[in-house]
């Protein structure tokens, strides 16, 4: 099979594109997606690519090797050892076992809170969705309630 062709209508396929949550795909050429009607216009044909491993600047605390990073199917990142393998034939996994889920990134900002105006930092989910919120606010994972001020502003 021509990787580079459509199977549907066999036009080729478009450039790989990047979602906001960090997927990637390619769409068949002839087929757009209208934001206004929320529908694919032309060949719906949509190839999703595998989130391709990146290595990263660091090293594993069990052996050494280099970390590498990943995307769960469910849009979460992690790090895990570039030593570990994953055998799909025997279903078992090999080589070292560590793997660590990647925390939100914060970034300060130089805005004020418009509730409290203490400074505004952004944020990102662990599902890719950025975010606004005050500094002061935190979580109070033993009483399982929000401290702070409770400032949030969702982005696009
Ligand atoms: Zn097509
Ligand atoms: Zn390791
Ligand atoms: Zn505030």
């Amino acid at each position: 099979m021509d990787e580079t062709k459509c199977p549907k209508c066999g036009a080729p396929l478009g450039e790989v594109v990047t979602t906001k949550s960090g997927k990637r795909l390619q769409r068949c050429s002839t087929g757009s997606w209208n934001q206004e009607t929320h529908q694919t216009e032309g060949c719906d044909f949509v190839k999703w690519l595998p989130f391709e491993p990146e290595t990263i600047d660091e090293k594993c605390p069990k052996c050494g090797a280099p970390l590498v990073m990943m995307m769960t199917r469910f849009n979460k990142k992690m790090k895990k050892c570039s030593t570990s393998k994953w055998d799909p034939k025997t279903k078992t996994a090999s080589g070292c076992d560590y793997f660590e889920w990647v925390k939100p990134v914060v970034e300060q900002l130089d805005e004020e809170c418009p509730k409290c105006g203490a400074k505004l930092v952004k944020m990102e989910t662990a599902t890719g969705k950025k975010m606004k919120k005050c500094s002061t606010g935190g979580w109070d994972k033993v009483n399982r309630i929000a401290t702070g001020c409770d400032y949030i502003e969702w982005l696009k």
